[in-house]
């Protein structure tokens, strides 16, 4: 299949095939190979139902060891509902991968319940920017060796105030992991993240 030629395992292609998608979309087509390929930072110019979650979530998932609990990989979102919706999506696209824990961290619910899921060893972890730097301060969450780190919606959670938040949280991560930044415009704070907290990074725009 064209997923196929872009350099997915059989175990994302049978989950994609499972979920009815028949062909790549554009942001899909140019990001998988650059973000399974190429150890890169990257920054995409995507709109929001352009398929952007799988864009990063095939990379992402296969790139991760799902038999190691420790937590590989963030993917930071500006909202609840958003929050949930990728975890959704990641589970999805994950179904073949035994042992895989897609966590999901966001605020307004139990910080016992989401620690004690946290417990349980997440591989990836999808979080709202507060949430996520409240849990990481009280020391219930550990991302000193995350690989990859996806920033969705990066002009979302900026207008939202979250810059302090993400800038924190990506403190107590290492210096060297991938980081892909995904958002809708390219205002002039969005370029500031890229340039303080990527390191070269290919830019492709859908
Ligand atoms: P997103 O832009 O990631 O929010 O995705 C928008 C919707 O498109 C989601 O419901 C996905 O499940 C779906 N989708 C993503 N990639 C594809 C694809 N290649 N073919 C068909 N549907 C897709």
């Amino acid at each position: 299949t064209a997923f196929k030629a872009l350099g997915l395992e059989e175990y994302l292609l049978k989950a994609i095939a499972d979920m009815g998608f028949e062909t790549p979309s554009e942001v899909q087509k140019k990001a998988i190979p650059i973000l399974l390929n190429r150890g890169t930072d990257m920054v995409s110019l995507a709109q929001t139902g352009t398929g952007k979650t799988a864009a990063f979530g095939f990379p992402m998932l296969q790139k991760i060891d799902p038999n190691n609990r420790t937590t590989q990989g963030l993917i930071l979102s500006p909202t609840r509902e958003l929050c949930l919706q990728i975890t959704n999506e990641m589970e999805a696209y994950g179904k073949y991968m035994p042992g895989l824990n897609v966590t999901a961290i966001y605020g307004g619910a139990s910080i016992t319940e989401q620690a004690r899921q946290i417990k349980k060893g997440a591989q990836i972890i999808v979080a709202t920017p507060g949430r996520m730097k409240d849990m990481i301060g009280r020391g219930l969450i550990d991302i000193s060796k995350i690989e990859y780190c996806v920033l969705d919606e990066a002009d979302e959670m900026l207008n939202m105030g979250f810059y302090e938040d993400i800038s924190e949280i990506l403190s107590h991560s290492p210096k060297a992991k991938s980081t892909w930044l995904f958002s809708a415009t390219m205002p002039k704070q969005v370029s500031t993240i890229a340039k303080n907290f990527m390191n070269s990074p290919v830019e492709i725009t859908v």
